[in-house]
């Protein structure tokens, strides 16, 4: 059994639609035509419409302020859009039923909206009540669209089917807890031969109050989902080939990477490969389950698969991830000296303020880190001078190089470092693994950088297109 998420842009429109469809036929037959008579599947997850959640959390923004009117012209467009969509992707059978469905979330929605503004005030729990109504409209209009064309789909509402932590906009799976659900609510409608369609980034606690999974969080909906019922793979379907070689956004002429471990894909995810979300491995890691990445415009295209271990490669060096609007924190202690207890007292700070750092370095006097969220930055910064001199800075990135070969080939992070050119290097960082290399730049000097570097290890292609 597959589970297949689409992102955001593969279901952006009629088009898009369309072409998740065929990709669901397509699988539901080679399934068939595999196991015979005995076909489950395959789960789709589905993101909220491509841009829905941005919009959803600029109407809640809207309403923390108290406009009202911008709000609500807002949730005008989106409702617009949502039904404009839904009337030429859904049959005239279902249609109405649709509609209804589209009009009473955004009349509660509107609801919350109008009491939130008056209040001037937005949760994190109304955050997540609120953004979570795009993946809620999104999945229940794919699942018609697929009944639509004549695949048997069945709607299931991620806040049954994911149980999760109360923590709000970054909410944990609750595994067992999770199982039983989906063993209640998408086992049964798979046993009956149906396409079980929930949307992604959306659970609820046990009580019920809807959360989310974090920003990009419907790749770990479909590993979660994939761990829980024991799928047999997890496709992530987006709109690139697959995980490239370096963000395309930056790098002029990336290329796909056929091939990547679990380790290597969860250092690029977790470094900023956006292409996948950080989290999305570790579920799959726990039951062995390969992952692909590929692209809902060119389904043909090979994509990546990602699996425990991978055939060797060539090249020394995998991809390179990056990751923007980063802040260094740098620490040091007032003893001069790392007093006993110092870097225990350091990372408690960082630890109350549920502030995750990514990057550490480590002088005789000096601990720096860095950070992506600032939010508690001045409290931690408050809390840090206590014991310590404390300093940041920002608009900074991170570059991570993932590879092989600087594990069996001592002389190559010398020559990583010096790829950048006269691009200066802030900290860098090794693990004892040395699969990858991490060093922090200056934000202004990424792309030249990430060129230069790309530029001279990843010069050509090295197979053609990629296609199967
Ligand atoms: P989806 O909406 O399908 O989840 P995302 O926007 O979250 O898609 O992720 C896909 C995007 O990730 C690509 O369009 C690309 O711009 C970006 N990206 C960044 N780094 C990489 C990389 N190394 N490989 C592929 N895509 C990357
Ligand atoms: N719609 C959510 C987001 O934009 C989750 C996702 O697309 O993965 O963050
Ligand atoms: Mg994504």
């Amino acid at each position: 059994m597959v589970v297949m998420k689409f992102g955001g842009t593969s279901v952006a429109d009629q088009t898009a639609v369309e072409r998740l469809i065929a990709i669901v036929r397509a699988q539901r037959q080679a399934d068939a035509q595999q196991e015979g008579g005995d076909a489950r599947g395959p789960i789709v997850v589905v993101s909220a419409l491509s841009k829905v959640t941005d919009r959803l959390l600029g109407i809640a923004a809207n309403a923390g302020a108290g406009d009202i009117e911008g709000a609500q012209t807002n949730l005008r467009d989106l409702r617009q859009r949502h039904k404009a969509i839904s009337k030429v992707i859904v049959d005239a059978v279902q249609r109405e039923q649709v509609i209804q469905f589209l009009d009473q979330e955004f009349d509660g929605l509107e609801r919350i909206v109008q009491a939130l503004a008056v209040l001037r005030e937005v949760s994190p729990r109304w955050l997540d009540a609120i953004a979570a109504t795009g993946e809620l409209l999104s999945s229940r209009m794919v699942a018609a669209a697929l009944r639509a064309h004549g695949l048997l789909a069945a709607w299931i509402d991620a806040r049954r089917a994911v149980v999760t932590t109360g923590d709000h906009t970054a909410a944990a799976p609750l595994f067992p807890e999770t199982t039983s659900a989906l063993m209640a609510h998408v086992d049964p409608p798979l046993a009956a031969g149906r396409i079980p369609v929930v949307g992604g980034f959306v659970g609820a606690t046990t009580d019920g109050v809807t959360t989310t999974l974090g920003r990009g969080g419907s790749d770990y909906s479909a590993a979660i989902v994939g761990a829980c019922l024991g799928a047999g793979e997890i496709q992530i379907w987006t709109d690139v080939d697959g995980m490239l070689t370096a963000d395309p956004r930056i790098v002029n002429d990336p290329f796909v990477v056929p091939h990547l471990s679990f380790a290597e894909a969860s250092e690029l995810a977790y470094f900023g490969a956006k292409v996948l979300h950080p989290a999305t491995i570790q579920p799959a890691v726990a039951r062995s389950i390969p992952v692909r990445i590929l692209n809902s415009h060119r389904p043909h295209a090979r994509g990546t698969l990602i699996t425990g271990e991978r055939p060797p490669s060539s090249r020394p060096l995998t991809a390179i991830a990056s990751k923007k609007e980063v802040s260094v924190v740098s620490i040091t202690s007032t003893r001069m000296l790392m007093a006993h207890g110092f870097l225990r007292r350091l990372f408690e700070v960082f630890e109350r303020w549920k502030t995750a750092v990514d990057v550490i370095t480590t002088s005789e006097v000096t601990v720096s880190v860095t950070i992506d969220d600032r939010r508690r930055l001045p409290a931690i910064m408050e809390a840090l001078s206590e014991f310590a001199e404390v300093d940041a800075e920002h608009d900074m990135a991170i570059v991570c190089v993932v590879g092989e070969g600087l594990q069996s080939d001592p002389g190559l992070i010398g020559q990583v470092l010096q790829g950048v050119g006269d691009v200066p290097i802030q900290l860098v960082s090794q693990a004892a693994s040395r699969r990858n290399v991490t060093f922090v730049i200056r934000e202004a000097d990424l792309p030249h950088a990430l060129n230069q570097l790309h530029g001279q290890f990843f010069a050509a292609e090295p197979a053609p297109a990629g296609l199967a």
